[in-house]
């Protein structure tokens, strides 16, 4: 191997100004989960980190060893270990008392069904690791099969009619290991998502954030309009921004509209959910619902 190709790959975290996802990629246009990466770099900055990517389409983004799109060290894992894997460099790192922090990178298939054995373990463990789940709502880099999050409605090449079952409330889940924090991320509202990121690789123990992650591929959406459907979704209250700590003392960080108009704008403007017949009504119902038990652990004195 080429001295060059070896100082690529030594280039770690160490060196910020290589961005965590480089330029080049093969993302699709207006994929939420790049501009994520790009919010984890401004949030990840100088510190040192080590990411585990498993089976999704950030880890089809990275290339064939030993290029890579990635500006940091990158261990790719199978679907359903990333949690495991992470909690193994997390340990190598404490015992060799490096400052390195572990980053978990995974889709929603990953993280609601094929991984969820895994990081319901080291969640259970407290492992000082951060576990961000860009949620896409589909297996996109399998073809655009439905997952545990894809939501009531939306059709997948698994689901032609539309879903018939709501999502799972994967941060209820989480929150419910009584993890020192959980929190969701809006991609519309970045100070919000580079504060909790911050805080999210800083704090110590098992830390899971939640980003809503539009994919202009899966959604049948414009790519230009990935930012305003998060917008839409954060204003309905369909995708409540807030966050858990010690899966109790929960904070709600954005307060909704709760308008129609937007529901049905968010609705609207996505191939997957136009030829839907969920009634919104139904939806509007769910959300209040969701909302009423969200106030209610907002407003607990622990
Ligand atoms: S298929 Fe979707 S999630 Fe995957 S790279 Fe394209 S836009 Fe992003």
């Amino acid at each position: 191997m080429s001295e060059r190709v070896l100082e690529g790959m030594c280039q770690t975290a160490l060196d910020r100004a290589a961005p965590i996802l480089r330029p080049g990629n093969t993302n699709c246009g207006g994929c939420g989960m790049s501009i994520g990466l790009q919010m984890l770099t401004h949030a990840v900055a100088e510190r040192p980190v080590q990411m585990v990517i498993p089976a999704c389409c950030a880890i089809v983004t990275a290339g064939q060893f030993p290029f890579s799109a990635y500006g940091a060290p990158v261990v790719a894992s199978t679907f359903a270990s990333a949690a495991a894997v992470a909690t193994g460099l997390a340990h190598a790192a404490r015992i060799n008392a490096e400052a390195t922090r572990v980053i978990c990178w995974a889709g929603d298939g990953g993280t609601y069904d094929i991984g969820m054995a895994t990081l319901s373990a080291a969640a259970a463990r407290n492992e000082d690791i951060l576990y961000v789940c860009y949620d896409n709502e589909i297996y996109a880099n399998t073809g655009g099969q439905r997952s545990s999050g894809t939501p009531l409605g939306a059709s997948t090449t698994t689901t032609p009619d539309g879903k018939d079952v709501a999502k799972k409330d994967i941060v209820a889940i989480l929150a419910a290991h009584r993890v020192p924090y959980a929190a969701t991320l809006s991609l519309a509202h970045l100070d919000d998502v580079l504060r909790k990121m911050r805080y999210a690789i800083d704090a110590t123990g098992f830390r899971f954030l939640h980003m809503l992650s539009p994919c202009p591929t899966g959604w049948k959406s414009e790519p230009a309009e990935g930012i305003e459907l998060v917008r839409l979704a954060v204003k309905s209250g369909l995708y409540p921004v807030y966050e858990v700590f010690d899966g109790v003392r929960t904070t709600i960080d954005v307060e909704p509209e709760f308008s129609d108009e937007s529901l049905r704008r968010y609705f609207e403007l996505q191939g997957r959910l136009k030829k839907s017949a969920t009634n919104l009504a139904h939806v509007r119902g769910d959300i209040e619902r969701s909302w009423r038990i969200l106030r209610h652990r907002a407003s607990l004195e622990v």
